[in-house]
């Protein structure tokens, strides 16, 4: 591709509001525009590299035997509604209606959809097992949608769908996605860990979540280097509906464990889990503030012992009345709260709890999430072991770790779910009606990509890994007005394209360190720069993420290159 010919528009200066490297570096590269808020245009740049870890994604999906196919973005609300998740859902799912009021959701995933063409396209065990994936654009209304690719509002997934006769084939295909997903962020150049992560919310059984470790990850896990113990703890950082509440900072986390590694994840996450799962509010005033923190459990609230505070949250309220007016908003907007004092028992580090106001509400479904303050720990469960950064793990290999990461992956067990809720049923060999089982497992392939930059970049710009790079080589003339110089190049640029190379020319009429900057910049991973020894047949070559620079000769171009 000549650079004179298609749309690379670089910027000098980092953007306002693009807080983190990935969005910087994508938007000053030339690779993407906001169109609007969590709304992204992939330039050509973009679209290329979007193109390549599709490419990936398609060839590993297609080695674990998934089959692709392409299902609306526009859905009908009745199916939603078949499976609750109409109501459930939240404010998340985009809704709109047609000229005749009928109600549609823009496809936030495609649970519904597929069931419903499953349920009536397949009906005998012979057909079975079953899995079929996309790659297309979904449409979540984010609460705060931020960090450019990271967390848009239109965003690219891939999405995969297996459906089963049995638990046993559902572990088979679980397991073999798992592998496909290794393979996949792997060969992306991630370094990245699969984790144990709740299945709380969609009820189902095994879920595993790929994180990619960063910095700007919006989840903590707890990993160590010599185990593969790794668990998502579920630290979501958005507090919906209390925009004035005031987050803190993680000093330490704990982590709540059982010798079943299982147990301790469920306890560990059970902040994100709805109210409806057993989640208790419990309030208290520190000393002139007051501190929300969940719990979980099937004991009555007066029963709770407080030993620690897991996770808790301060709010900054100035009465008490206020504090209890959260309470109820946090837990009793569908019905009333109760609340109560509760036993308080000590060993805090927090200093003073005065006071203990507990509430529960079986029907309310909302999520409230917490930022952790405190490494204390609420639980009534006797067997709980706490464990810290710095400790052994769960399986007794290796010491704890936790990490941010960028969660690029998730796989999960669905179960009979979506299946009993719809009616998704086939014909056993003695001819009996079952409900299906089923598997569901997604990758955010624009995510990956912003993932990626997070990883590889340093202070000049990108520095693309080569699966994924735009081009592989970024080809320049140091004086454009210099014939030998562009004749060499016009020669390289043929005899690379005849060789399949993928070559972006820098064509145009700039200053050498225009064109060089903005090679930096945009981080394709070799550099050949045709100068002043055009005339002897020589070029220079750098390689981009290293730095590395040598004189190579025409001549010897093409076998070093292949
Ligand atoms: P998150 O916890 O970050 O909100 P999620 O758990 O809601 O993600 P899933 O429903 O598991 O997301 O969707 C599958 C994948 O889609 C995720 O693992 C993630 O990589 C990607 N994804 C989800 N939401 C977004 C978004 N708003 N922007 C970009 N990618 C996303
Ligand atoms: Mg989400
Ligand atoms: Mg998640
Ligand atoms: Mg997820």
């Amino acid at each position: 591709m000549r650079q004179s010919q298609t749309l690379l528009p670089t910027l000098k200066e980092t953007p306002a509001g693009a807080d983190i490297k990935s969005h910087q570096l994508l938007l000053r590269a030339g690779f993407i525009r906001q169109t609007a808020s969590g709304v992204y245009s992939f330039l050509p740049l973009g679209k290329k590299v979007l193109t390549k870890v599709e490419a990936i994604v398609r060839e590993e999906m297609e080695n674990a035997g998934a089959v692709e196919m392409l299902m609306p973005a526009l859905q009908p609300s009745e199916l939603w509604k078949e499976t609750n998740r109409w109501d459930n859902f939240g404010p998340e799912l985009m809704r709109l209606h047609d000229r005749h009021h009928r109600e549609f959701a823009l496809g936030a995933t495609h649970e519904e959809v597929i069931t419903d063409l499953i349920r009536s396209e397949i009906n005998s065990y012979k057909k079975l097992p079953l899995t079929l994936y996309q790659i297309q654009t979904k449409f979540r209304d984010e609460k705060r949608p931020r960090f450019g690719l990271l967390r848009g509002r239109e965003f690219v997934m891939k999405d995969a769908y297996s459906f089963h006769t049995n638990d046993e084939s559902l572990d088979e295909v679980y397991d073999r996605l798992f592998t496909a997903y290794s393979n996949i962020f792997k060969r992306c150049g991630l370094n990245f860990r699969a984790v144990i992560a709740d299945s709380g919310a969609m009820g189902g059984k095994d879920t595993h979540e790929f994180m990619v470790l960063s910095e700007v990850g919006e989840d903590t896990i707890a990993y160590s280097d010599s185990s593969d113990y790794a668990a998502n703890i579920e630290m979501a950082p958005v507090i919906d509906r209390y925009e004035d509440t005031k987050q803190t900072e993680i000093d330490e986390l704990a982590l709540v464990s059982t010798p079943n590694q299982k147990t301790m994840v469920e306890v560990a996450s059970f902040l994100n889990r709805p109210l409806d799962q057993g989640i208790k509010s419990l309030l208290f005033k520190i000393d002139e503030e007051f501190v929300l923190v969940l719990t979980r459990g099937d004991h009555d609230v007066n029963d709770i012992k407080l030993k620690h505070i897991y996770q808790a949250v301060e709010v900054e309220l100035a009465t008490e009345e206020e504090a209890k007016n959260l309470l109820g908003a946090s837990v009793g907007s569908l019905g009333p709260v109760n609340v109560k004092n509760v036993e308080v028992i000590a060993d805090y580090s927090v200093k003073s709890i005065v006071d203990g106001y507990c509430g529960a509400n079986e029907d309310d479904k909302h999520y409230i999430n917490v930022q952790p303050e405190r490494d204390l720990v609420i639980s009534k469960y006797e067997d709980i072991r706490f464990i810290k950064e710095g400790d052994l793990s769960p399986d007794g290999n290796g010491i704890i770790k936790f990490a941010k990461g960028i969660e690029v992956g998730h796989v999960f067990k669905l179960g009979k779910v979506y299946t009993e809720k719809m009616g998704a049923n086939y014909l056993d060999e003695f001819g009996k009606s079952q409900v299906m089982t089923m598997g569901c497992y997604g990758i955010g392939v624009s995510r990956t990509l912003a993932a990626i930059v997070e990883q590889y970049n340093d202070e000049n710009g990108i520095t693309w890994p080569s699966a994924v790079a735009p081009y592989q080589i970024h080809m320049l003339t140091m004086q454009s007005n210099k014939e030998e110089q562009v004749e060499l190049a016009e020669q390289i640029y043929t005899t690379l394209k005849e060789n399949q190379i993928d070559v972006l020319y820098d064509d145009r009429k700039e200053r050498p360190g225009v064109k060089f900057a903005d090679s930096d910049l945009i981080g394709i991973p070799v550099r050949l720069t045709i100068g002043k020894k055009a005339n002897e047949g020589i070029i220079e070559c750098k390689i981009r993420a290293t730095g590395e620079q040598f004189d190579i000769h025409i001549s010897e171009l093409l076998g070093r290159l292949q």
